[in-house]
């Protein structure tokens, strides 16, 4: 009996059959950012592999203005409680 084998494209451990993987379904990823026909390079053994293979982090809002300079800003103002 023939069987699939696969590793996670990020740390390369298999991946047995018993677990679950990861990919990006996005179809422009798929084609743009992927390269391997079979789909091999779109595999990964977890979320944090497929997050650290993508370069995807998280940050606190200190981080906002470093990582978003030119985001829109609106004027705050004090939310008026209809709830009375
Ligand atoms: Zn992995």
């Amino acid at each position: 009996m023939k069987k699939k084998v696969v590793y996670c494209a990020q740390c390369h451990n298999e991946i047995t059959q018993a677990e679950e993987y990861w990919m990006v379904e996005d179809n422009f990823l798929q084609v743009k950012y992927f390269d391997e026909q079979d789909g091999s390079d779109n595999l990964f053994c977890s979320e944090t592999c497929l997050l650290n293979h993508i370069s995807a982090t998280s940050h606190t809002f200190d981080d906002l203005e470093r990582t978003h300079p030119n985001l829109e800003e609106i004027d705050e103002y004090e939310e008026e409680d209809d709830l009375e």
